[in-house]
């Protein structure tokens, strides 16, 4: 089993399979992805084998993150990989819902099992400002699309931002209603990149916690395997709301997942170091005692905190490199 020195077990892995992104929001890559020299993403046989040794060692739950997944064209093998692997109980991603609506199934059938839309708006106007893509009907016709396709977990994340879309909570939960989704508010993190973007936009995720309990919704208790979230129900609706808030006081406490980049290196955190290399532990089908043992003793020096309300943010440049 996974555990680290303050007694946390990792049963969650946040695996991303690539830096390429078709989107440019603003939080993240406000100039779009840059191709730059080096080596490539990390292949199907890798990404086979390392999922392998994770779950040998416990993890059981997997989200493919990035990047966007989905500008991958071998995502849908790489989903049926990682579906097919021995102790994988969970298999998730989260996507900007760019041809979601012609995938949805395909991914379903492949195996995914749950799947997070990022939408930051539902005003087109606002998210087009936000993703530089004028796209969202096509991104909520993917929505539908996850739904009538039968995933066991529909989630839509929107990152908080002052002046943008904190004001739209109406808007967000009318969207919840009558659709068995959860809505998730994820406040806006520092990440090297976006320092002064922070300081005008990060707005606390307890603006929606106040707003939501003044409206009758009330908190749910935690899920075993559960990600960061604080969970909200409601019985006037369908769907749910959940919090993430990771400059609150305990957020560390319940960390349950460990992070792979795109170029096969573990991040035991998301900000706090620059990852250590797992590559030459993905060659060979006789390699996964040694990249078991190396992963245990890596999980060691995994810090308690990610100290980000003391201004760290580590190696983390922005999120498309590490995935979110
Ligand atoms: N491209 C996919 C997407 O946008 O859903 C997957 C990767 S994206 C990095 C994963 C999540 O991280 C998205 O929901 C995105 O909004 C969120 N994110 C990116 N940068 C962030 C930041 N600085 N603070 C908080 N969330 C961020
Ligand atoms: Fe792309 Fe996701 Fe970053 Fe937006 S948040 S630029 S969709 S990786």
């Amino acid at each position: 089993m996974l555990q680290d020195a303050y007694g946390r077990f990792f049963e969650y892995l946040r695996l991303s399979i690539t830096e390429v992104c078709n989107f440019s929001c603003t939080y993240c890559l406000p100039d779009g992805y840059r191709k730059t020299v080096g080596p490539g993403f990390l292949r199907i046989d890798e990404i086979t084998r390392l999922a392998r040794a994770f779950a040998d060692l416990g993890t059981w739950k997997i989200r493919i993150t990035g990047g966007e997944p989905s500008v991958r064209k071998d995502f849908t093998q790489i989903i049926e990989a990682l579906a097919n692997t021995p102790g994988v109980r969970r298999l998730a991603t989260t996507t900007n819902g760019y041809r979601l609506y012609q995938n949805a199934q395909k991914w379903r059938d492949a195996g995914l099992q749950a799947i997070n839309v990022s939408v930051d708006s539902f005003q087109p106007d606002v998210f087009h400002r936000v993703t530089g893509h004028d796209r969202l009907d096509e991104v909520k016709a993917g929505i539908e699309a996850c739904l009538n396709a039968d995933y066991d977990a529909v989630k839509i994340n929107a990152v908080l931002l002052k002046g943008i879309n904190d004001q739209d909570l109406d808007l967000f939960l009318d969207y919840v209603k009558n659709r068995p989704v959860s809505m998730r508010f994820i406040e806006l993190m520092r990440t090297g990149d976006n320092v002064d973007y922070f300081d005008r936009y990060h707005v606390p995720a307890s603006v929606v916690s106040n707003a939501l309990e003044q409206q009758g919704w009330v908190r749910k208790t935690r899920e075993q395997g559960a990600g960061p979230a604080v969970e909200y129900i409601h019985a006037d609706y369908a769907g749910s709301i959940g919090l993430i808030a990771p400059y609150s006081k305990d957020f560390c406490k319940s960390c349950n997942r460990l992070r792979v980049s795109a170029l096969g290196k573990l991040h035991l955190c998301l900000f706090t170091e620059l990852g250590m290399d797992l590559r030459p532990f993905l060659q060979a089908d006789d390699q996964q005692e040694e990249l078991k043992l190396f992963l245990g003793k890596s999980l060691q020096s995994k810090a308690v905190s990610h100290f980000l309300d003391e201004g760290v943010t580590g190696g983390n440049h922005r999120f498309a490199d590490i995935g979110g």
